[in-house]
């Protein structure tokens, strides 16, 4: 086993981990996943988030965010809900925000508008954005563009883009979260490539569980996943396809994602 790892998307409020939330926490602990950021992604989800780093302090820290699959349910008050959960010591980033028209779950235009919202949240409360982005690449970058500046740290997670797309966040001095996408033949082998591309300081891995359970995952991986649901006892998976692509050792991957993660988040000691 490695290095302590940090697993820094866990949708672990998912109704797929009501009947054994605390097994799926202590296998993770087990598989060295020391620590993991639970995201929020809607008012409720946010504040369910919140309340379950506190039941696990020093294992589980939250993000507040509304995903923007869920931008068309934000009320006025739904931002200060958000900034409330932004000012527990629990809450280590805003988000999950961002944009995804490939599904359009919300209209554009107010998935653009919430995303802006929760950018100006991150820079008034001086906490990192986890960002979530798909079919929506330029957009995206004008928007984070025009906050850059104010925003202090920011994360692409669930990265799954172009080089040239990863060329257009690094520049931006972004972050980039791997999840087990770069294990999917069909649609993720491409990352592979490019992934050595993005230093050190900027890389964190994920496996936004309980979605993106890695498609190659073997017969013989401990644990095994129940049915199709991911879980954070599997980064080691996505660990080891991040060093294979990288060519470096495991050790040696595990400690620099996890070192970037610690400072990201500001994951106290
Ligand atoms: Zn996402």
């Amino acid at each position: 086993m490695t290095g302590p790892l940090t697993d820094i998307g866990a949708n672990l409020t998912h109704d797929a981990f009501d009947a054994d939330r605390e097994a799926v926490i202590e296998r993770a602990r087990a598989n060295g996943v020391r620590t993991m950021i639970v995201t929020g992604a809607s008012e409720t989800g946010s504040l369910q988030a919140l309340e379950l780093a506190r039941s696990w302090p020093g294992t589980l820290y939250a993000t507040a965010g509304v995903h923007p699959h869920h931008a068309k349910d934000v009320t006025p008050d739904t931002l200060s809900v958000l900034g409330e959960c932004a000012e527990a010591p629990e809450t280590l980033a805003v988000g999950e925000t961002g944009l995804d028209f490939f599904r359009d779950f919300s209209p554009r235009d107010v998935q653009e508008r919430v995303f802006a919202e929760q950018l100006e949240l991150g820079a008034q409360s001086q906490l990192p954005v986890f960002m979530h982005l798909r079919d929506a690449h330029e957009r995206f970058l004008a928007i984070v563009k025009e906050h850059r500046d104010a925003m202090l740290r920011g994360v692409v997670h669930c990265f799954t883009g172009t080089r040239e797309e990863l060329w257009d966040f690094l520049d931006l001095d972004l972050h980039i979260g791997i999840t087990g996408w770069i294990c999917d033949e069909r649609r993720g082998h491409h990352l592979r490539e490019f992934i050595g591309d993005i230093p050190d300081n900027r890389l964190m891995i994920e496996t936004d569980a309980p979605y993106l359970l890695p498609r190659d995952l073997p017969g013989d991986f401990d644990p095994q996943p129940s049915g199709r649901r991911n879980e954070p006892a599997i980064l080691p998976h996505v660990l080891a396809a991040v060093a294979d692509a990288t060519g470096k050792p495991d050790e040696e991957v595990a400690a620099k994602t996890t070192a970037t993660a610690r400072e990201f988040f500001s994951i106290p000691d």
